[in-house]
């Protein structure tokens, strides 16, 4: 650091003072941003990854073939799905299997949505959803049931897309 006289430091160092000053003197005068949440729900981006689902053709078939891509791309290791062979009698997806069992631990989730970037019928999906704290740990596992929309295109994505 440099030699400074008396003055120059107070020069120098007061202008950094209403430097600092300056930008709160600006952020007086603009409209707060606080959010009033729970009772204003804010709006969340586009692109926003939240909560899961496993989303449905148009005619109530499933997506999911059981393929496991998502399991293994997880780097969270938060999946566990195990896959069962359609029959003639009952068939669930349009692939050869479909996913007997889908848990997501939601604990171990980080929002990366690579499971959705790698499932090949774009069954998995991340929706919007972000109010997901419980009180049990047991809560946040989240089942197939769980996971599952209720109706095609409940989770907000067009059932009649192709991925
Ligand atoms: S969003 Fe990422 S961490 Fe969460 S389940 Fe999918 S791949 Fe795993
Ligand atoms: S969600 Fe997609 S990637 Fe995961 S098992 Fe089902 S079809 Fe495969």
């Amino acid at each position: 650091m440099r030699n400074r006289n008396g003055w120059q430091r107070v020069v120098v160092e007061g202008a950094a003072i209403l430097k600092g000053m300056a930008v709160t003197l600006r952020h007086l005068f603009r409209p707060p941003v606080t959010v009033q949440y729970p009772e204003r729900r804010p709006r969340v981006a586009g692109r926003y990854k939240g909560r899961h689902w496993l989303t449905l053709y148009a005619d109530g078939t499933e997506r999911c073939v059981g393929c496991e891509l998502c399991v293994i791309v997880c780097p969270s290791q938060a999946i566990y799905v195990k896959a069962a062979e359609n029959t003639p009698e009952r068939r669930v997806s349009r692939g050869e299997r479909y996913a007997e069992e889908f848990q997501i631990n939601m604990l171990r989730c980080i929002f990366c949505g690579f499971c959705e970037e790698a499932c090949p019928t774009g069954a998995i999906v991340l929706g919007r959803d972000f109010e997901l704290a419980d009180y049990r740990r047991e809560a946040l596992i989240y089942t197939k049931s769980m996971l599952q929309e209720p109706y095609p295109g409940a989770s907000g994505r067009d059932p009649n897309r192709e991925v």
